[in-house]
């Protein structure tokens, strides 16, 4: 479609970044242009309406996932939350130990942030390996959160992220 190839068009490849053998992608010029930004917020708008349409919340991952959450939750006329790396949010949290290629990351969520059973849907700019998402998840599930699907701008297919996750995964664009 039209706004799939805004989209598409809005995103630059930055080989050897930030370590060499990586081609990192920049999801910085959709920010920078309203007319791509729309369309990504439009094209989730629309997949949530049609697949998840009691989605009760957005949770956003730290830090690109904040970026486009927000907007969505507004378009859909509901919450958004944050989940953020260790050491950031005030106040009761819990949080989920996940690995990374060669160390070991911690991700938070305010303990009160979402109630046993609500609904809700994770973002982020990309799947790689799916490690971030899939921590996000653990965290929900704690909460006891119904989580039923994450949503990403961007999927790097051949690492198989999606394959790791509990739910099912709605990108806009594969790589
Ligand atoms: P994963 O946990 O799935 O391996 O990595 C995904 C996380 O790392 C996301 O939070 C994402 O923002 C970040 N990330 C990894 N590679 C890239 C990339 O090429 N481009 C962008 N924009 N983010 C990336």
């Amino acid at each position: 479609t039209q706004k799939l190839d805004l989209v598409f068009q809005h995103i630059r490849h930055f080989p050897d970044f930030p370590v060499k053998g990586i081609v990192f992608k920049d999801i910085c010029p959709i920010l920078k242009e309203p007319k791509a930004l729309t369309a990504v917020i439009d094209l989730f708008e629309e997949h949530v309406r049609k697949n998840h349409p009691h989605t009760e919340l957005i949770v956003g991952l730290d830090a690109r996932g904040f970026l486009f959450g927000p907007l969505l939750a507004q378009r859909l006329g509901i919450g958004f939350i944050l989940v953020r790396k260790k050491g950031k949010l005030p106040g009761p949290t819990l949080s989920v130990a996940y690995t990374l290629e060669y160390a070991t990351a911690e991700v938070e969520i305010q303990a009160d942030a979402v109630q046993a059973g609500q609904n809700v849907l994770v973002i982020d700019d990309l799947l790689a390996t799916g490690g971030t998402l899939h921590a996000a998840c653990e965290l929900l599930k704690k909460q006891k959160a119904q989580v039923l699907g994450c949503l990403v701008v961007v999927e790097l297919k051949d690492l198989g992220g999606a394959e790791k996750l509990p739910v099912p995964v709605f990108s806009l664009l594969q790589f």
